[in-house]
């Protein structure tokens, strides 16, 4: 140890040198009372930049120091007088501070000890003796040394405000340590003795745990006094923040309390209740649930999710909202047939037979059916098309799919997307909805009970889409065979497999079903029925149903082949079946009505008979012309409710040049318009009228049931004829039906539907149809029978619908030229008209379209 560290007193008396003066200097410090060493300190002394730490006077503390130009400094101290002036950086983070970084006022410290460790570093102990100011730094290298100016401290009088600050602070700092925070305890007690107010400022804030910025503005705070009243502000802050701290903890402390308290109460009631022998009915539904669970056959990825929620549900309060939510999600979870399946039946004669069974003819849409059974005998893994049945309302699409899934042996479930505009109806809502449910497709799995069931889903032409999301596009997820193994529900929110389900489509038109998915399916058509199929239907099927269902036999009553046509002819005017079958049921139920009263006699409904049951006919068969009129002639359009008749009525009166078109006709349809108008023109010459004939006349082109919009292109050639017949006053045949678009120049092009269209003539009673000659090889899928009862004229050009439509012929026509391809109409008599008024139904003069939803001659060429 070196000779100033010899001294056995831990006080040290300070006392500068002032240069030129040397050592010496005896004055008496007042603030120590104890004869104190003297100790001179030189003005100039190497400095120790400290990093995080304000050293005070009188503070002994160790310090780590591990910088090169730092160790140097230690070593040039201790082989001086072992003096140091210690100041704070006022960065932390400055590995290498500049005199700029470092504070002016520091603390001259005596080294009392120095240690070095094996890494290089060292650790001193060094004691505090007096305020330092650096003057200036007289050399950097190879450490800092500084010229420094001890600050002294004049004497203070122990004034009243000293006193209670001092008394002030020893009181805080106590509550401070009652609260438990770090302070030495025995601090207070040497503050007990201490009366010299800077140095109790300083021992106090050497404690505290200040930040360098506070601890550093006390160092540089010279007067005592100040010092103090500083000091004692940054006690009662301390003390007020420990207090809000304290009331803070307390708080979380309650709340943490409550839940538990209640969490005991409950777990003690349950135990009270079971010492009781009551039944604890949480308890009892997490049981029930845990076995449903085991029962349902999940998946493991779902059992582990299923037996998750149960946790959570058990820790919860059973009345809370949430847990509401996971219980019906676990009921969800439960009742899906994740592996649940039927057995499927393959034997195809029997399925040939229950399709024969329950529907009439349909061969071609059977005979693809069997075939999807075989290959599907023989591929149990089969990926197969998704069949889309197409075909107006009531041709038996949904009673097919139905009759497949017997066949099968299979489950069968419907669903109708007609209006289906938001992606979440198929898809679900995710959980976090209120009222969340799953979509469609998974509540239709849960109603199968089995996850093979044949899965019909309707009117998938009438899908929409809007903000809410494409129905379309979550709809070809569950449809493709490559993705829906694992169709994720939102709700449900785990892969569920659907490759296993047959799914058939249904629409009416195949046009508007999204081109992504048409892509995936394979069409089935289903026209519609003629009148004799329909009676066979009605005999075989539709009687014997509704008889049934109303609780009536064949004793009961007899439908006459008369009686049911009358029935179909006169009150319902349709491609399907589905008004015919509900007539049929009106009369059934009426008749088992009488059966019922007492009535013991078979009642035959013959075709007189049918007006008592129905009342009179809600459409007449002799709706038809009475006599061939000048500008009305009758086209067919090709609709999603099947064919139906359209007319088109024209007149022309004298006035100004004009063109009105009436009727909600669509774009495509009035051009259709103005076309015919061009080819008119065109035709005057041909019988005999002037060329300014449009100049002075104003045309009106009206197409009745003006409610109900129009469009398409298959009604020009009809426009056409209508507007030539008004123009030339030459009558249309009545008997007579059309349909095609036209071109300027007269051409006939091909249209959609024929089969439709016909079917639709026919139930109007009207024998003659002119089609397009392009539509010539429709002619196969139209059956042999209806094909016999309608004479179809085939037109290559608008020439040749006159020649065939006008009374009389065109004259522009030169009769060998179309010869082939139109025939003269054949006349046929109407056997309706006869029997109607036989009846004594009162006939219409005028023809009328029958009310339905006659929107458009749909394009399909
Ligand atoms: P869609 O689904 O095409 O609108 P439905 O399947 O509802 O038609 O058929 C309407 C009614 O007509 C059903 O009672 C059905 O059994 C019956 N039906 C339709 N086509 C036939 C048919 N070819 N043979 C027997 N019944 C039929």
């Amino acid at each position: 140890m070196e000779d100033n560290n010899n001294n056995n007193n831990d006080e040290i008396k300070v006392e500068q040198i002032k240069p030129g003066e040397g050592t010496g200097g005896e004055d008496p410090d007042p603030r120590i009372p104890a004869e104190p060493q003297q100790l001179k300190i030189p003005t100039e002394m190497p400095l120790l930049p400290v990093r995080d730490v304000v050293i005070f006077p009188f503070m002994i503390l160790p310090l780590f120091v591990g910088r090169e130009n730092s160790v140097n400094a230690v070593n040039e101290a201790l082989s001086r007088d072992r003096i140091i002036l210690l100041a704070s950086q006022r960065e932390v983070a400055q590995e290498d501070p500049a005199p700029d970084d470092i504070f002016d006022m520091g603390t001259v410290a005596m080294i009392m000890r120095m240690l070095k460790l094996p890494d290089g570093r060292v650790k001193i102990l060094v004691q505090g003796l007096a305020r330092g100011k650096i003057v200036q730094y007289s050399k950097t290298d190879p450490h800092y040394s500084v010229q420094v100016e001890v600050q002294e401290e004049g004497p203070t009088e122990a004034t009243l405000e000293v006193e209670a600050l001092m008394r002030n602070i020893r009181e805080s700092l106590d509550k401070i340590i009652q609260f438990g925070k770090m302070i030495p305890p025995d601090l207070v007690m040497v503050l007990e003795s201490l009366t010299d107010p800077g140095r109790f400022a300083d021992l106090v804030a050497a404690n505290m745990g200040l930040g360098v910025k506070d601890a550093e503005s006390l160092l540089e705070m010279i007067d005592p006094v100040s010092r103090l009243r500083r000091v004692n502000e940054l006690v009662q802050k301390e003390l007020e923040l420990i207090e809000v701290q304290a009331q803070i903890q307390n708080q979380a402390k309650e709340e943490m309390n409550k839940t538990q308290k209640e969490y005991y109460l409950r777990e003690q009631l349950r135990q009270i209740q079971q010492e009781l022998g009551e039944v604890d009915e949480k308890a009892a539904e997490i049981e029930e649930l845990k076995e449903k669970i085991a029962k349902s056959k999940m998946p493991e990825e779902v059992e582990k999710e299923a037996l998750k929620q149960l946790k959570k549900l058990e820790m919860m309060h059973s009345e809370a909202i949430e847990a509401g939510q996971v219980r019906s999600y676990l009921e969800w979870l439960v009742e899906l047939p994740w592996s649940t399946s039927t057995k499927d039946r393959l034997d195809l004669k029997k399925a040939k037979k229950i399709l024969d069974e329950d529907h009439y003819d349909l061969d071609k849409v059977k005979e693809r059916i069997l075939e999807y059974l075989a290959v599907r005998k023989l591929n149990k893994d089969m990926k197969g098309p998704i069949l889309c049945f197409v075909g107006p309302p009531g041709v038996g699409k949904t009673s097919l799919g139905r009759s497949i899934a017997r066949a099968m042996g299979r489950e069968f479930i419907r669903m109708s997307l007609g209006g289906v505009r938001d992606e979440a109806e198929i898809r679900g809502h995710r959980r976090t909805y209120v009222g969340a449910l799953p979509g469609r497709i998974i509540q239709g799995m849960k109603t199968a009970g089995s996850n093979n069931p044949v899965f019909m889903l309707d009117e998938i032409d009438k899908l929409g889409s809007d903000f809410r999301g494409d129905p379309s596009s979550a709809l070809l997820e569950v449809l493709d065979p490559e993705q829906n193994n694992s169709f994720r529900d939102h709700y449900v929110n785990l892969p569920f497999d659907l490759s296993k389900v047959m799914f058939i489509t249904t629409a009416n038109l195949a046009d508007p079903i999204p081109s992504a998915l048409r892509d995936r399916m394979e069409f089935l058509e289903l026209p519609g029925y003629i009148l004799e199929e329909k009676v066979h239907i009605a005999k075989r099927y539709l009687i014997p149903k509704q008889t049934k269902e109303n609780g009536i036999t064949k004793k009961d009553v007899e439908f006459t082949d008369a009686g049911i046509r009358t029935i179909i002819e006169q009150y319902t005017r349709e491609a399907g079946l589905r008004n015919l079958e509900r007539e049929i049921g009106n009369v059934s139920r009426k008749v088992a009505r009488k059966v019922a009263e007492g009535e013991k006699k078979k009642k035959i409904i013959d075709a007189d008979g049918v007006s008592s049951y129905l009342g009179v006919p809600r459409f007449l068969g002799e709706e038809e012309l009475d006599t061939d009129e000048v500008g009305v002639a009758t086209g067919l359009a090709w609709t999603a409710t099947g064919g139906e008749i359209l007319m088109v009525e024209s007149s022309i009166t004298k006035g100004a040049k004009s063109l009105t078109l009436t009727g909600h006709l669509g774009d495509v349809m009035r051009e259709s318009a103005q076309a015919a108008l061009s080819y008119a023109k065109r035709k005057l010459a041909d019988f005999g009228k002037p060329d300014d004939f449009f100049d002075k006349h104003s045309v009106h082109v009206h197409v009745p049931a003006g409610a109900i919009p129009k469009d398409g292109p298959s009604a020009g050639v009809t426009m056409a004829t209508s507007l030539i017949s008004a123009m030339s006053a030459r009558p249309i045949r009545k008997d007579v039906a059309m349909t095609g678009e036209i071109t300027l120049r007269g051409r006939v092009l091909p249209i959609g539907g024929l089969k439709e269209k016909s079917l639709a003539a026919l139930r109007n009673n009207i024998t003659n149809i002119i089609a397009p000659e392009r539509n010539k090889k429709d002619l196969e899928d139209i059956p042999e029978e209806l094909r016999k009862q309608i004479n179809f004229i085939f037109a290559r050009t608008v020439d040749d619908v006159l020649e065939a439509a006008l009374v009389g012929g065109a004259p522009g026509k030169k009769k060998s030229a179309g010869k082939a391809n139109a025939k003269k109409p054949a006349e046929k008599a109407s056997k309706k008209k006869k029997a109607a008024k036989k009846a004594g139904v009162k006939i219409s003069g005028k023809k009328k379209v029958a009310a339905g939803t006659k929107k458009s001659s749909s394009r399909r060429s």
